[in-house]
């Protein structure tokens, strides 16, 4: 029988997932059937489990229910656990078992597609939503020196804090102070305001020396770096290099080998036709 996995969001029909994984599976002669499966908030653990009774291997969690994915693992590695949310579900003994690859996938993509230095960074991070809750774990395993966590409702930015847990590296603010807090090495835009087509952000956290990442791509991530072009920003990167290599990571837990991620990375950028690397 071949074996399952699938993505679980809602929606999901834009899930970029699907055609990542049936790539790398043809590059490694891997055999597999990969699924997008639509699926609300209160049917979600009931289609979750069905995926299981049929046969289902893994799956990824995209919006809206990596924290309820979470909470319905068995188990969980220290990185899922951390980041309060799960984007990788395997199938163990019967149950599930939950890991978070969004940070490693981001981090991967700076530090060994782009070959940046994350040591010793002064770091902004717009938004306290599960983008950033799976990333700011490992941007601090990275060696970044300060985090400046600044979401729209400070509450959740102080929740994300606390659960860093490390109160003098990682430090929040209203997002009213943003004018305050001068320039920081690296602003990345975890939020999902530019879907909504603008991000109204002061030119002062900003210099030319600045890298800009959104960590979403295609037309959501035009507002943020069209605001990092126009603040001077060189260095400006989108969120497809994260997709692929968390898909990556996903794709090693389930099959044991982690695929080379240049050729899938280049036909994505190629079609999302949005700025990168500058
Ligand atoms: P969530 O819904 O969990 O969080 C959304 C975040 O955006 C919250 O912090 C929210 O603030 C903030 N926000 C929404 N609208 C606005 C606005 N108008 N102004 C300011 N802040 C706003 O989403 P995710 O964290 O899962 O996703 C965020 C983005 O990251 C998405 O665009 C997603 O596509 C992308 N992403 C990319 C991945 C990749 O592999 N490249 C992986 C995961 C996500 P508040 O708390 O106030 O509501």
């Amino acid at each position: 029988m071949t074996a399952r996995y699938a993505v679980f969001g809602h929606p999901v029909v834009h899930s970029l997932s699907p055609r990542i994984h049936a790539a790398f599976g043809s590059q490694l002669g891997i055999a597999m059937e990969y699924a997008a499966i639509d699926a609300t908030p209160e049917d979600f653990a009931t289609a979750l489990a069905a995926f299981a009774d049929a046969g289902g291997l893994g799956a990824n969690v995209t919006l809206p229910h990596k924290e309820r994915a979470l909470a319905l693992c068995a188990s969980a590695s220290e990185r899922a656990r951390r980041a309060g949310a799960a984007n990788t579900l395997t199938r163990r003994d019967g149950a599930w078992h939950g890991e978070n690859t969004d940070g490693l996938g981001l981090v991967h993509d700076l530090t060994e597609r782009r070959r940046i230095d994350l040591r010793a960074r002064r770091v902004l991070m717009l938004g306290a939503g599960g983008a950033a809750r799976g990333t700011a774990p490992a941007l601090l395993d990275a060696g970044i020196d300060e985090l400046w966590i600044v979401n729209r409702t400070p509450e959740r930015a102080d929740a994300l804090a606390d659960a860093l847990g490390e109160p003098g590296r990682v430090h929040t603010r209203y997002w009213d102070d943003l004018r305050n807090l001068g320039a920081f090495d690296m602003v990345i835009n975890a939020t999902s305001a530019g879907r909504g087509g603008s991000i109204d952000l002061p030119f002062t956290l900003a210099t030319k020396r600045t890298l800009a990442v959104d960590l979403s791509y295609g037309e959501a991530a035009v507002p943020f770096l069209a605001w990092a072009e126009a603040a001077g920003c060189e260095q400006r990167i989108d969120g497809i290099g994260m997709l692929v290599e968390q898909a990556a990571e996903s794709f090693a837990i389930w099959h044991g080998r982690r695929p080379d991620t240049d050729p899938v990375f280049e036909s994505l950028s190629a079609r999302a036709g949005v700025l990168h690397t500058a």
